[in-house]
């Protein structure tokens, strides 16, 4: 695998943003997110392995993972939680590498909101953070999905600290203004990984 660039930020902070700006310069991104949704899809794997372990109320009538069922399940819990982790964490970790080997651009991208909490920072071989204050983040986050503002502060509270991710992260970029500045930031990153590219052996 070529250079991987791990990208996070807390809810808000403009993770899709800055990863739909990379994707435009022909940079392959993927998206741990999505990945994580994927594993779980009927007849992969993953599913088969999870309805095994909780057993078939874990699914709905077509197929599909009951997520809201298996959300409640593993809140009340812990212990199911662990076990449901020990069959995703691997299945999103093998499809993100899969996918990242398919890349065929100077580098590619792997965003997650969860990457170092999750060590697929492990996965990269540089990390940027996208970085904005929580007044800012929480604005932005109820302002596109309408989720309420406790319910943003809890997501936040259930990541890791924004210092602690300053800390871990190779660079840092503060989308504190407008689009323009971000997109600004993001160019002279992306100059300065298509060089690494070049003078890494
Ligand atoms: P994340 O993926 O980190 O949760 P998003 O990239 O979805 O965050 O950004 C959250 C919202 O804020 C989106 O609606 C996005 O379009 C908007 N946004 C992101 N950065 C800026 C910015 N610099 N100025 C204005 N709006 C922004």
């Amino acid at each position: 695998m070529g250079l991987i660039i791990g990208l996070t930020g807390g809810i808000g902070s403009g993770k899709s943003a800055a990863s739909q700006w990379f994707e435009q310069q022909g940079i392959k991104v993927v998206d741990a997110d999505i990945v994580a949704r994927e594993i779980v899809q009927p007849g992969q794997p993953a599913l088969i392995q999870i309805q095994k372990a909780f057993g078939d109320w874990v699914l709905l009538d077509n197929g599909e993972l009951n997520r809201q069922a298996l959300r409640e399940h593993i809140f009340q819990q812990p212990q199911a939680r662990k076990a449901l982790e020990q069959i995703t964490h691997p299945a999103i970790r093998a499809s993100i590498i899969e996918q990242l080997q398919q890349a065929d651009s100077p580098y590619a991208i792997l965003v997650s909101p969860l990457l170092f909490e999750t060590n697929q920072h492990q996965l990269t071989g540089r990390t940027l953070l996208i970085d904005a204050s929580e007044d800012i983040q929480i604005q932005r986050a109820s302002q596109r999905d309408g989720q309420s503002i406790e319910q943003i502060k809890r997501i936040i509270a259930a990541q890791m600290p924004r210092a602690d991710k300053q800390k871990h992260a190779d660079d840092i970029v503060i989308n504190d203004g407008h689009l323009e500045h971000l997109y600004q930031q993001l160019e002279s990153l992306h100059q300065y990984y298509l060089e690494l590219v070049q003078t890494t052996p």
